[in-house]
């Protein structure tokens, strides 16, 4: 676990009422009105259930998981679904309302979702992961629809998670829903480029924040921890632009090689033994060291709360790009801008994987499959777009990356309301 590595005085505090301290700076800029901050702020549905799964023993054992859909103003409600056991209510209502805003800052037709069930994937079967998705699904089927709420992978869950609870809807209604949820195998309806999207979007956001500050991406130093599915196609995507990965971690440990790691290698090894930990030619270090070895670009692609006010003045990098949900408290947010680090904002910087399950979710109910290449290219356009959009944007109001892009989201979703009105 990478939290065992820090502090206790880093242990999490809220994560919602940090993503809505969030909020309240970007809506300060925007001088929003109360009334429009408390419908902005708040979850629209918090839905938690508890649910009977028979383990491997013959056991009964109880799981706890939530669905909540922050905002639906824009469109359905979207939103990966995680298992974990550091999954809490505050945890999905904080990463649903994020969901809220990736979809606004790159202007996807979507509002924002995220579900979790707090379990321990890693001491759990393969059947009883499929057990468990399943009834899960089935508990949250009275929220979940092509053109309600889609859930798709996060963190512990992946196209075969999806491909159980797509089928398992199917099996409900009689027929097959392929839209019900996205970042399913390409058999059954998935997009291509889906898997890698979210790492190559980092690689598409750290591309154009090297041209702004004008590093050299040829030779620039990456850091990246958290080796899983976007921690490992950030670096191997960044790699192919000439970057030398130099440390790594995952749960099992972090590593480090000032002359870089071969990216393909190192999944070589992780998917043998489960962990980058061990890895030839290493030196092993903790994952304090890990963020704040002196690189480049960081990419923090774990959990939520690893940048915070204990370590940020010791972080040496030239950009963050947040791989993952969360991973900046606010405390450290405001210590790295003043020391001019360039924070890329995870609801721009890992919005590629939501950008593709746009796509594939397109692609379901067109019933009409696109090249890869058409993907990969859209993607780019999106995510480009949406970068010098946010960049105008801090420059405008003089504000960091987070705050612009915040702004920028917030009022597609403000105005959103407003067209709509008040029901009744
Ligand atoms: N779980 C991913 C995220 O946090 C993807 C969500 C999706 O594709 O709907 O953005």
């Amino acid at each position: 676990m990478i939290q065992e590595n820090l502090d206790p005085s880093d242990m999490k505090s809220s994560v919602f009422d940090m993503a809505v301290e969030q909020f309240n700076a970007a809506a300060d800029v925007l001088n929003l009105e109360e009334g429009m901050r408390q419908v902005l702020s708040s979850c629209k549905r918090e839905f938690t259930v508890n649910f009977p799964v028979v383990m491997d023993n013959g056991k009964v054992q109880v799981f706890t998981g939530h669905r909540v859909q922050h905002n639906m103003t824009r469109g359905p409600a979207k939103g990966g679904i995680r298992f974990h056991p550091d999954v809490s209510l505050d945890e999905v209502k904080a990463l649903a309302s994020w969901m809220t805003w990736k979809c606004a800052v790159t202007n996807l037709p979507y509002g924002g979702g995220k579900g979790g069930v707090t379990c321990t994937p890693r001491s759990m079967s393969l059947g009883e992961m499929e057990r468990l998705t399943r009834r899960f699904a089935t508990e949250i089927s009275p929220l979940i629809g092509s053109y309600s709420d889609i859930p798709a992978p996060d963190v512990n869950t992946d196209g075969q998670t999806m491909a159980w609870m797509m089928d398992t809807i199917s099996m409900h209604k009689g027929f097959t829903e392929m839209g019900i949820v996205t970042g399913k195998p390409i058999d059954i309806g998935g997009s291509l480029g889906r898997t890698e999207a979210t790492g190559r979007g980092v690689m598409i956001t750290a591309r154009e924040a090297a041209k702004h500050i004008g590093l050299n991406l040829n030779g620039a130093t990456v850091v990246v921890q958290g080796f899983g599915n976007v921690g490992y196609w950030a670096a191997h995507l960044l790699q192919e632009l000439g970057c030398k990965i130099i440390a790594a971690s995952d749960s099992g440990g972090a590593i480090s090689r000032p002359s870089g790691l071969d990216s393909t290698e190192l999944l070589k090894q992780k998917n043998s033994t489960g962990t980058v930990s061990g890895f030839a030619n290493c030196d092993v270090i903790t994952n304090e060291e890990l963020l704040e070895t002196s690189c480049d670009i960081l990419v923090p692609a774990a959990l939520e709360q690893q940048i915070t006010g204990n370590n940020a003045s010791r972080i040496n990098t030239k950009i963050i790009v947040e791989g993952a949900n969360g991973p900046t408290t606010p405390e450290a947010d405001k210590i790295l801008t003043d020391k001019g680090t360039v924070i890329i904002p995870d609801i721009l910087a890992n919005a590629g994987g939501v950008v593709v399950s746009y796509f594939e979710w397109v692609q379901n109910l067109q019933r009409f499959f696109w090249e890869k290449d058409v993907v990969d290219n859209s993607l780019d356009s999106i995510l480009t777009r949406s970068f010098n959009e946010v960049f105008s944007t801090s420059q405008q109001y003089k504000v960091d990356m987070r705050t612009a892009a915040m702004v920028n989201a917030i009022d597609r979703v403000a105005t959103a309301t407003n067209i709509r009105g008040i029901y009744p």
